[in-house]
């Protein structure tokens, strides 16, 4: 692992860095968008602070956090890229415990950081996934709390909440993206909802026999249907929802044995996550936290306090 990268030891290199991601022609003006190198100077001296710019098109200073998820952090910008590495590396992601032992951070920050580099993966492109000539395998899991933590909790009498297997629906592209929705129910109405919003109608639809899907399979340019119960796995080779219960496997085992406490309340930003990871598959870990620091611009968060009862 490449950790001994600079940009992971000192702030400044860190911010150079994230500029030449983020501004790849230069300094951007966040305030106006003025993109005109010449009506764009570099503030200099021994008062200014280093990275601050001014847009003379709108007479603002600004640097390369505004507008992002750091913007605003007392965490120096090279922990923030070390926590995104350690966060994009490998298939299983990092607990807050060990991020903020790596990082000498509070758990509290720790957690509250890595919600937001998630934040910074979420895929917020309109365009659904499939189209003519491509499958998408559409099927439904439930992940979170095992029972044995209930117990637990209720004999301790620790706050955990309440830990109960939630709902996970995966539309995956077969050889292409994979976009997961944590739902409140698995019903026609909602696996309906998921799939037009996500799934080109264009596409071939692969389920199994769950009826959820049958009446919205209509709507798609086919449905194939697998039905596990009469051994049809593999039904002639394209008859398969085989790559959407690969994924599964990588994100249950992912959230059953890193992330164990994973919230209700949560969980969507988890699975946001594992999607991104899959989406990045042929990257290199240093390319996939690279696409990941990308995408720290323009992300909000919906909630401003971090809680400490979940990991
Ligand atoms: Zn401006």
């Amino acid at each position: 692992m490449d950790i001994t990268n600079p940009i992971y030891g000192d702030a400044n290199r860190a911010r150079k860095h994230l500029e030449a991601l983020h501004w790849p022609n230069g300094p951007v003006c966040p305030h106006c968008g003025n993109v005109d190198q010449d009506r764009i100077t570099k503030l200099k001296g021994k008062s200014t602070r280093p990275g601050v710019y001014k847009c003379n098109e709108c007479t603002k200073p600004f640097t390369v956090t505004v507008g992002t998820i750091f913007e605003d952090s007392k965490i120096p910008l090279n922990k923030w890229l070390l926590a995104f590495r350690l966060l994009n590396g490998g298939k299983k992601g990092i607990s807050a415990n060990e991020l903020s032992r790596h990082l000498g951070i509070t758990y509290k920050s720790a957690w509250f950081m890595a919600h937001r580099i998630r934040e910074a993966m979420k895929d917020e492109g309109d365009v659904p996934i499939g189209g003519y000539g491509k499958t998408i395998e559409a099927d439904e899991t439930y992940v979170g709390g095992k029972v044995s933590n209930r117990h637990k909790a209720k004999r301790t009498g620790k706050g955990y909440g309440i830990h109960v297997k939630q709902p996970v629906v995966s539309l995956v592209e077969r050889e292409g993206r994979v976009r997961s929705f944590h739902v409140a129910n698995v019903n026609a109405k909602t696996l309906r909802h998921v799939l037009v919003t996500n799934a080109d109608r264009g596409s071939w639809l692969m389920t199994d026999e769950n009826s959820v899907y049958k009446t919205v399979g209509k709507e798609y340019v086919g449905h194939g249907v697998v039905r596990h119960g009469l051994g049809e796995y593999g039904r002639a080779s394209y008859f398969h929802t085989n790559t959407v219960e690969n994924f599964f496997s990588i994100l249950k085992r992912g959230i059953n044995g890193v992330y164990f406490h994973v919230s209700e309340a949560h969980l969507k930003r988890y699975v946001t996550e594992f999607d991104f990871r899959y989406n990045t598959r042929d990257l290199t870990d240093t390319e996939r936290t690279a696409e990941a620091v990308k995408g720290a611009r323009g992300k909000r968060l919906m909630y401003r306090q971090p809680s400490p009862l979940v990991a």
